[in-house]
């Protein structure tokens, strides 16, 4: 059996040898007979898959316990709204628009707060991660909002901004667990698992307490209540069992490959490979400012329409597969994630410069 290069942007590649070893457990998991797809949530066997997944996040990262780690679902569209129907004390939150997630987010908590646009780089077509240096952010604003990797336009933050100890909200749904993070920066992290750590239908939050408003609106479900997930150890109802427990595979994947600090040595490794390459490059280019450019979502195009759909055509003949950028963005897109290996991005390099020299 050959498996491809899957340089897709989400649902993307996951470890080979977590699907090794969750292919191993399908039909008994640890001799009980049964798939986790089949075991009861609230069985001991999967008691100890939930809460080994969520130790082995809090060493990753250092979580410390003044934060919950939360496995929901709702993607990290629901968080929009959660964010701020859970989080906005004072009433009014700010943020920082890097692209289509960050606008959606700021859109979506506008319904449940008052917000303010901070920066955004909107103006140049988000290329860039606009300057930080002099955010107007209001006083007694609950939160700042950024997102942390804008996974449409490769744009990434190397730098957060200094926001005075008001707390940082941070969509990291394309970059989590790529890079160590210092959580104290943050009031919440949360991340669709399907692009960096797992496979879609968990949702992953990571949120400080003590920021969590006690008293909500009566209308507000509580399954959109961060206070009842926290209640339940992520058990208020059944949780997305099967993805929490593959990305408790990638979870050892990653410790077992030096953490955090590991996963960044690899990434700015592959990414480098690739931005060398563009930047060589007499045909293809990057259109994104040099200090914002993205690990994980790296973006580039030939400027002409005709070379890129050639360009992705022979790409998927050599099972270099999901190359093609967002539909509104057009070129094409390579996302690099946890997962994908150096010899996928070593083949995707030897192929552009093939291609380049064949014309
Ligand atoms: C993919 C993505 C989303 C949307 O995630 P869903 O899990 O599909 O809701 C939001 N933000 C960012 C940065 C993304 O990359």
């Amino acid at each position: 059996m050959s498996r491809v290069f899957n340089f897709s942007a989400g649902p993307a590649c996951l470890p080979e040898e977590v699907l090794r070893e969750a292919a191993e457990d399908m039909l008994s998991f640890k001799g009980s007979g049964m798939s986790v797809m089949e075991m009861s949530h609230r069985s001991l066997a999967y008691d100890q898959i939930i809460k080994e997944t969520e130790q082995d996040i809090r060493t990753l990262a250092n979580i410390p316990d003044d934060y919950a780690v939360l496995f929901l679902q709702g993607g990290a569209t629901l968080q929009f709204a959660m964010a701020p129907i859970n989080l906005s004390k004072s009433g009014k939150a700010d943020y920082i628009t890097t692209g289509h997630w960050a606008q959606k987010a700021a859109a979506e908590a506008a319904r449940y707060t008052d917000v303010k646009e901070i920066a955004s780089s909107e103006g140049t077509q988000f290329d860039r991660i606009p300057d930080l240096s002099k955010l107007p952010i209001r006083e007694g604003a609950d939160y700042v909002h950024l997102c942390e990797n804008n996974t449409i336009y490769g744009t990434q933050y190397h730098t957060l901004p200094e926001t005075g100890g008001i707390p940082l909200v941070s969509d990291q749904s394309s970059c989590v667990f790529s890079r160590p993070l210092d959580i104290t920066r943050y009031g919440l992290i949360y991340a669709g698992a399907q692009k960096n750590i797992g496979p879609a239908g968990l949702t992953l939050v990571i949120v400080r307490k003590d920021l969590i408003k006690a008293e909500l609106d009566h209308y507000v479900p509580l399954m959109l209540r961060y206070d009842t997930h926290i209640k339940s150890g992520s058990m208020h109802n059944t949780p997305p069992t099967y993805a929490i427990y593959i990305t408790g595979k990638v979870m050892k994947w990653l410790l077992r490959n030096g953490g955090l600090n590991g996963a960044q040595k690899r990434n700015e490794e592959k990414a480098g490979l690739l931005y060398d390459a563009l930047d060589r490059s007499q045909l293809f280019y990057s259109p994104v400012k040099k200090d914002s450019r993205s690990l994980m979502n790296i973006v580039f195009t030939s400027g002409d329409e005709a070379t890129d759909a050639d360009f992705i055509k022979g790409a998927e003949a050599l099972g270099l597969m999901g190359i093609k950028g967002y539909r509104t963005v057009g070129g094409m897109r390579a996302s690099l994630y946890n997962a994908m290996t150096r010899t996928g991005v070593e083949a995707l390099v030897s192929y552009m410069k093939d291609f380049e020299r064949s014309r």
